[in-house]
């Protein structure tokens, strides 16, 4: 028999796992608080306009730093990409479970099926992850509790079982069904926020952490736009186009180099670490390379002309 309503703590992204969680604990006269984890990798903007339409309470927490620190180094692999994800639902449970003992919630939800990630959501996973956040019996997983040992929360009848789910594996089939029963239109594609999880990302991003020990969103957000490698003791990130270009002008600070060539069509480019004079030139020569074709014409004594003048003025431009 429920003596009081419950509260508790929803880790939400704002994709439809997460917002369906809500959905079935709320129904049930749930009380609910959305928790969304702001990382350098994670924006909160989706899930805090999923939250906003659908009424529900929402805070956001930043680990960053925490979560950096997981990717140099995790306890427990990465998946596909450089995603640490049992480290990193390990870390945010842990967040959320001191809030919870805080702010005196009844427990915690999170919008994790049984076997739809193989990596961070299969039962043993599921299970290390209650287990080492310190919130065996309290934790609950909506979308998926009818196949997992009841919690303390379902046992003392504080949440009814029985109007939970018993989702698993890939197929969102339920999920989609469950999305028309509650009328919820528009949600974003699973794990679409997370740049950790694409594979592109996480190799620019392996030559970064290789590289520099400090790094911050600056240097987080410059390895979205363009090509980044490694060149002598410098990494370069060069502009591939005009979008790209925008976004190095925007994310350049003062410990970087930025070559800008005002007065010739060709890249922007950001030099991270020392560079010398004689860096600098092969460097130029370097980004030479990626000025388009079509912009020299076809002549070859013409692109040799063409990119010695390019890399003079590139030159004469961070001598200004
Ligand atoms: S997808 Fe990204 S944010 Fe989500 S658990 Fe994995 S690493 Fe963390």
């Amino acid at each position: 028999m429920r003596f009081h309503q419950p509260r508790i703590l929803l880790l939400f992204s704002g994709g439809l796992d997460s917002i369906l969680a809500a959905k079935l604990l709320e129904e049930q006269g749930v009380q609910i608080v959305a928790l969304f984890f702001k990382s350098y990798f994670f924006s909160s903007q989706i899930a805090k306009k999923m939250a906003t339409s659908l009424k529900l309470k929402f805070r956001e927490k930043d680990i960053s730093k925490s979560q950096l620190n997981i990717v140099k180094n995790p306890r427990y692999g990465y998946g596909n990409a450089l995603n640490p994800c049992i480290d990193c639902h390990l870390l945010m449970l842990k967040k959320a479970a001191q809030i919870m003992r805080k702010e005196k919630f009844d427990g915690v939800a999170t919008g994790e099926v049984l076997g739809e990630r193989p990596m961070s959501q299969n039962r043993q996973a599921l299970d290390l992850i209650e287990k080492e956040a310190g919130l065996k019996g309290l934790l609950i997983r909506p979308l998926s509790a009818r196949l997992l040992g009841a919690s303390e929360l379902e046992k003392s009848g504080l949440i009814n079982r029985a109007k939970l789910e018993g989702i698993s594996g890939r197929s969102r089939a339920r999920q989609f069904t469950l999305a028309e029963k509650y009328g919820i239109k528009n949600f974003p594609t699973p794990a679409g926020g997370c740049l950790l999880t694409n594979k592109e990302y996480g190799q620019k991003l392996k030559l970064l952490l290789d590289f520099q020990e400090k790094i911050g969103q600056k240097e987080i957000n410059l390895l979205k736009a363009g090509r980044v490698f490694k060149f002598k003791d410098n990494i370069l990130v060069i502009g591939r186009n005009a979008m790209d270009n925008k976004l190095l002008h925007k994310n350049f600070t003062q410990s970087m180099a930025l070559i800008d060539p005002k007065d010739v069509p060709g890249p922007t480019t950001i030099i991270l670490g020392r560079h010398n004079q004689k860096d600098l030139s092969e460097i130029l020569f370097k980004i030479t390379s990626y000025v388009k074709k079509e912009k020299i014409g076809n002549a070859e004594v013409l692109n040799f002309i063409y990119l010695k003048n390019y890399a003079q003025k590139i030159i004469n431009h961070i001598l200004d």
